[in-house]
């Protein structure tokens, strides 16, 4: 039976190296939920991705995202697809030594209905 991995919100993937490519339609779902404009926005919580092809999340001097605050995400409604599909869109080798998801095995009907949930906009994680 697959494993979905259940999100425990520790938060351990908003804090390390990477960064949060956006996506113009997550760009303006971010905007309005900050009541601000799209340049606004643009200019205050993003930055060139490094590859120059688009944008990315703005990180705080510690390496942290800048929408994180204490333990929690502030955009947590509207957060970007990357995030959501962490860790089980997407993931790399070892990483359940930081992230404390708990791997729950489910029936295959049950991890394609979570999954379904993660891809769809206007759900949680
Ligand atoms: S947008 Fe939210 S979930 Fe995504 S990295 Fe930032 S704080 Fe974490
Ligand atoms: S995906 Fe993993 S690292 Fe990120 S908040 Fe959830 S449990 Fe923590």
């Amino acid at each position: 039976m697959p494993i979905f991995y259940e999100c425990q919100r520790c938060t351990a993937c908003c804090r390390w190296p990477g960064q949060v490519r956006l996506t113009d339609a997550e760009i303006t779902r971010l905007a309005a939920f900050k009541g601000m404009s799209e340049a606004d926005f643009i200019q205050q919580f993003t930055r060139l991705r490094w590859d120059r092809g688009g944008l990315a999340l703005q990180e705080k001097p510690d390496g942290g995202c800048i929408f994180l605050e204490g333990d929690d995400c502030s955009v947590q409604a509207v957060k970007p697809q990357q995030c959501r599909d962490f860790p089980n869109l997407w993931n790399f080798p070892g990483f359940q030594q930081t992230c404390k998801a708990f791997p729950r095995e489910v029936t295959e009907a049950e991890y394609q209905r979570r999954i379904a949930l993660i891809k769809s906009r206007g759900s949680h994680r």
